[in-house]
C-alpha cells in the first residue's frame, strides 16, 4: 500500500492541500485508542489521524463514580490480546506509574473505572500526535478516481472552533460509540437526565436541595447510581424504579464469559442466523440488564440495616415504568405505571434519572453520502465483512470499517472492551496487508 506521508495527490476538483491519510478514525475512545496502537507496534509505518469531538479523552466521564468497578478484566486492555508485551499495556501502566504492586496486592482483575481512565489518559499520551480533539466529523464523502472510476478515497468532512474543513482517507475507521437512549416520550432537561450525564449534572445540582430522586432502570448504572446517590446524599430518599422484580446478576462465569473470547467472534460470524440469535438469548445477561454481584449486595445491604433502623431511604418500584415526566411547580412529578396492580401513580421528586441504556453505534448518520454503495441486509443493517469492512459496491476500493455497530454479525463484544486489542489488530492488518487476519485462519470474509 502507498503509506507515504500526508499527500496532496489529485483526482478531482478541491482544495489545492487537501491532507491524504492511509487511515482516518472518527471518534477516539477506547476503540480508535487500541487502534492507534496496533498502527504504531504494526509492522508497516501508515500516516494515520483521528477526530475526536470532545476536547479531550473523556471515556463515559459521567458515570466514573468512585467505587465503580470495571465489568472487564485488567488483561483485556488496549493491546495485551494482541500483542502480551506491548508496552501499552495495562502491567506497563502500572509498572510506568509505580502501581504494580499495590494493584497485585489488592488480587482483584477488576480495576476501577477510574484507574482505568488513568490507563486510557497514560496510553493516549503517547500517541497524542496523531488526534485533532475538538473536532467533529460530520460527513464522509466518496472521491472518485477520474481515471479509473473507482471511489479509492473518502472525503471526511470536519467542523471545529475554526469553522468546516476536509481531509481525505483511503481508509475510515468509525468508532463514534454508543448512543444514550431515554424512555419513550421523554426529553432530556435540567431535572431530568440520562445517567451518560449524570456526574456532570450531579456536580452542577445544588446538593442541598436533593431530597428526593428517581432512578429509572435495573442495570449496572441504574444500580450504581442508586448505590452513590444513597451514599453521597445521607438525607435523600431514592426511589429505584425497576423495569424488573429486582435487580438481576450479570453472569461472570468462566464458561459464559467465554462469549466475549476473540474465537466466539469467528462462531459468531460464521454461525447460522438460528446461531446468532441463541448467542443473545442464552448470554444477554453477561451484559445487558443485569448488575454485578457486588453492587446488589451493597445496595440490599443499605435498604436491610435501614430497615433494621426504621427508616426507608430506598424505596423499590417493581415491574414499572415511568410513562411521563413533567415540570409542576418546585417537583418533576413522574408518572408511573405498575404492571403488578395494573396502576399508575404520581411522585413528585426534583431530579428524574433515567439509567435507561444505550442504542448501538449508528453510523448511517455520517454516512448518507455513501448511500446506495453499501449493501445491506434485509433489515436494512449493513453487511460487514469478518475484518470489520463494510461491504459495497465493486467500485468502492477504499475501506470503511466500523469499531461497534456490529452486533448483528460480530455478537455481543462489539460494543464492549473485550476484544478491542484483537479487533483493532485485525483492523490494522486488514488496512496494511489488504487481506484479512480471518481469512488466513479459514474464515470465509
Ligand atoms: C458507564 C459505562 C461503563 C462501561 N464499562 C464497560 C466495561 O467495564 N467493560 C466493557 O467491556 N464495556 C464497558 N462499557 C461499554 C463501552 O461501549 C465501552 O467501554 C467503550 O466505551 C467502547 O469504546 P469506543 O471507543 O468504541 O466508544 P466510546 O468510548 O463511546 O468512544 C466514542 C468516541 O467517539 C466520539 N464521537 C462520536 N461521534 C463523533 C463524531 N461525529 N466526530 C468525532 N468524534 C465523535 C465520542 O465523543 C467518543 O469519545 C461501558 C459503557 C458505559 C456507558
Amino acid at each position: 500500500m502507498d503509506h507515504n506521508s500526508v499527500d496532496t495527490k489529485e483526482s478531482e476538483p478541491r482544495a489545492p492541500e487537501t491532507e491524504t491519510y492511509d487511515v482516518v478514525g472518527i471518534g477516539f475512545g477506547p476503540s480508535n485508542l487500541s487502534l492507534a496502537i496496533a498502527l504504531e507496534e504494526g509492522p508497516e509505518p501508515v500516516t494515520a489521524r483521528f477526530f475526536e469531538r470532545q476536547p479531550s479523552l473523556r471515556w463515559h466521564q459521567g458515570m466514573l463514580m468512585p467505587s465503580a468497578k470495571m465489568q472487564v478484566s485488567f488483561l483485556k486492555d488496549l493491546a495485551t490480546f494482541r500483542n502480551p508485551t506491548s508496552a501499552f499495556s495495562f502491567v506497563a501502566y502500572l509498572h510506568d506509574t509505580g502501581r504494580l504492586a499495590q494493584f497485585v496486592n489488592n488480587c482483584d482483575f477488576f480495576p476501577t473505572r477510574r484507574e482505568f481512565h488513568s490507563y486510557l489518559e497514560w496510553a493516549e499520551s503517547k500517541v497524542r500526535h496523531r488526534v485533532s480533539y475538538g473536532t467533529e466529523v460530520s460527513a464522509i464523502e466518496p472521491v472518485t478516481d477520474p481515471g479509473t472510476g473507482a471511489v479509492d478515497r473518502l472525503r471526511v468532512v470536519l467542523r471545529d472552533e475554526a469553522g468546516t474543513r476536509q481531509v481525505e482517507a483511503r481508509n475510515v475507521v468509525v468508532s463514534t460509540g454508543l448512543v444514550p437512549r431515554m424512555p419513550v416520550g421523554l426529553e432530556r432537561d435540567e431535572h431530568v437526565w440520562h445517567s451518560s450525564a449524570f456526574l456532570h449534572n450531579f456536580r452542577a445540582w445544588k446538593k442541598g436541595g436533593l431530597k428526593r430522586v428517581a432512578v429509572v432502570g435495573a442495570g449496572q448504572s441504574a444500580a450504581e447510581i442508586v448505590r452513590f446517590l444513597y451514599d453521597t446524599v445521607p438525607d435523600a430518599t431514592v426511589h429505584a424504579i425497576l423495569p424488573s422484580y429486582g435487580y438481576a446478576i450479570a453472569d461472570n462465569t468462566p464458561f459464559a464469559n467465554e462469549v466475549f473470547d476473540p474465537a466466539a467472534v469467528d462462531d459468531f460470524y460464521r454461525g447460522t442466523q438460528r446461531a446468532k440469535d441463541a448467542i443473545w438469548r442464552y448470554h444477554k445477561n453477561t451484559n445487558y440488564s443485569v448488575v454485578d454481584d457486588e453492587v446488589i449486595r451493597d445496595l440490599y445491604r443499605r435498604a436491610s440495616d435501614d430497615e433494621t433502623e426504621g427508616r426507608q431511604r430506598l424505596r423499590f418500584a417493581r415491574l414499572s415504568r415511568v410513562v411521563d415526566a413533567k415540570r409542576v411547580a418546585q417537583h418533576t412529578r413522574v408518572t408511573v405505571h405498575s404492571l403488578i396492580d395494573d396502576d399508575t401513580y404520581d411522585l413528585d421528586v426534583d431530579v428524574l434519572v433515567c439509567a435507561t441504556g444505550y442504542d448501538p453505534m449508528d453510523p448511517a448518520g455520517i454516512l448518507t453520502g455513501l448511500e446506495g454503495r453499501l449493501s445491506q441486509d434485509d433489515d436494512g443493517r449493513y453487511r460487514i465483512a469478518r475484518d470489520y469492512r463494510l461491504l459495497g459496491a465493486d467500485d468502492l476500493t477504499c475501506g470503511i470499517y466500523l469499531q461497534g455497530g456490529a452486533e448483528h454479525t460480530h455478537g455481543l463484544s462489539s460494543s464492549l472492551l473485550s476484544n478491542i486489542a484483537v479487533r483493532s489488530g485485525e483492523i490494522a492488518h486488514s488496512i496494511v496487508t489488504g487481506r484479512t487476519a480471518a481469512q488466513e485462519r479459514g474464515v470465509p470474509a
